[in-house]
């Protein structure tokens, strides 16, 4: 079976629609418009290791499917930090940025509506998620299920001529065949989190397939960086609350106990497996727990985190988004006698981004602290401090952000 590039916008349209529940709807009047636009634009390219130069180009011309977007900002992933150390994705010199929002400013005249059917104007505010192409292996025929792995996104593409490719900049060129999504609903600060959310919202639903997340589940989150904390507000949304965050630095479990986390754990202050699983245990009040969520990089913690969960019990495993070397657990220990039921979690798929809209909504409307995950801001000429700072570990998110 074959899929030409209509063929893929109207599946995805389709799929998006029935989720959301919105027509699309006509456009009103002109959606044009090119005051204001100067005719250059500022991209930070990655054009050395561990250097970022910001390169000025001519503003490309906007084709008849293209969306113009002037960027507002963009948080700073640890996929970017990979390629700032270490380039393993060979692309340098390549503009990064992908968890980024910002503001149309001219679209072509074939664009009339987002991948969800939303109306589209200038003005509007958007985020994207995967470029479609013409390529039918990325077309994902259940989109519910198949992950962007594969896919191509913006600000992890190769270098071209337009080179407006990545999102630490201060203008950004959509192509035809990309999803856009209209955001205006939502402030920059939710915005920027839409992407390392909907990577959350992906291992929660992947989760749930196992049947054991319910309503009263004592869960653990292993690993307090960013992804660990929305992995807390996630499960807090949904009403989860029996919650024991472990991670070994303090600063970091506080934040947990803020986002919903009803216990933390410092790994610090026990020795051993047996002691750290004592510790969990004990903050259960005596139980272990029925399921956990792995969100760090480290081998080790994938092999200790069985030893917290209750026969019967499940492990979403979602931390290793680059090789980070072998675990070794023992099967018949942790896996057999136990019957641990366990899923991997790789991104997300387009549904989980759509669906990441309102958890935002929601996760505010409950009081949780999502704004505070964004500790550091910088602005687009300062992106090598903003990288060095990451490397660090001295916040949570660091985003650069453009102040016009
Ligand atoms: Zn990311």
């Amino acid at each position: 079976m074959e899929m030409n590039s209509a063929n893929v916008e109207a599946v995805v349209k389709q799929v998006l629609e029935s989720m959301l529940k919105q027509p699309v709807e006509k456009p009103a009047g002109v959606s044009q418009g090119s005051q204001g636009i100067p005719k250059t634009a500022h991209v930070a390219m990655l054009t050395a290791l561990e250097h970022y130069d910001v390169k000025e180009f001519p503003m490309p011309e906007v084709g008849d499917g293209d969306i113009l977007v002037k960027v507002e900002g963009c948080g700073v992933c640890g996929t970017d930090a990979h390629e700032f150390k270490k380039d393993p994705f060979g692309l340098i010199p390549v503009a990064l940025g992908h968890e980024g929002t910002g503001e149309i400013v001219k679209m072509g005249k074939d664009v009339k509506a987002d991948s969800a059917g939303k109306p589209l104007k200038v003005g509007d505010k958007v985020v994207t998620c995967m470029i479609f192409k013409d390529n039918p292996d990325i077309t994902m025929y259940d989109l519910n299920k198949q992950n962007v792995g594969g896919a191509d996104v913006y600000g992890l593409l190769p270098d071209d001529d337009i080179h407006l490719n990545g999102w630490f900049s201060d203008y950004i060129l959509i192509r035809k065949g990309s999803t856009v999504f209209n955001v205006s609903d939502l402030d920059l600060k939710s915005r920027i989190l839409i992407e390392p959310c909907a990577v959350l919202v992906h291992a929660v639903e992947r989760a749930k397939t196992t049947g054991i997340l319910r309503f009263n589940s004592r869960v653990v989150v292993q690993g307090c960086g960013p992804i660990g904390l929305i992995c807390i507000a996630v499960l807090r949304t949904m009403g989860i609350e029996n919650i024991v965050a472990v991670d070994g630095n303090q600063q970091r479990l506080d934040f947990a106990k803020r986002m919903g986390a009803e216990h933390s754990v410092n790994f610090m202050d026990f020795k051993g497996i047996e002691a750290l699983s004592g510790g969990v245990k004990d903050a259960f009040g005596g139980y272990e727990a029925d399921f956990a969520f792995q969100c760090t990089g480290s081998p080790v913690a994938h092999a200790n985190i069985y030893k917290f969960i209750r026969n019967g019990g499940g492990l979403c495993e979602l931390g290793f988004f680059i090789n980070g070397g072998d675990a070794t657990i023992n099967p018949h220990f942790d896996l057999c006698s136990k019957e641990i039921t366990l899923v991997g979690s790789w991104v997300y798929t387009l549904r989980d981004y759509a669906t990441t809209f309102d958890f935002l909504k929601r996760a505010k409307a409950i009081g949780l602290p999502m704004d505070d995950l964004i500790t550091h801001e910088f602005p687009l000429d300062q992106i090598n401090e903003a990288h060095v700072t990451n490397l660090k570990q001295e916040g949570l998110k660091i985003a650069i952000v453009n102040k016009d």
